[in-house]
């Protein structure tokens, strides 16, 4: 079996886990009904997208 060599420096752990952080999804608000959603996204709750419908709303 292939095993490492060398064990990784605490630093050099450190470097690979400085990209490991986890972000705050952003939210923009519905310009139709103000519900909080995802940019770039048809809205969940009125199915509104740049001013207009484009899928079929959750609750009619
Ligand atoms: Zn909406």
């Amino acid at each position: 079996m292939p095993n490492p060599k060398r064990r990784h420096s605490h630093s050099r752990k450190g470097r690979r886990r400085a990209h490991d952080g986890l972000t705050v999804p952003s939210f923009s608000s519905c310009s139709n009904c103000g519900t909080p959603k995802l940019p770039h996204k048809a809205c969940p709750e009125c199915g509104y997208h740049r001013g207009r419908q484009v899928v079929k709303a959750a609750a009619d």
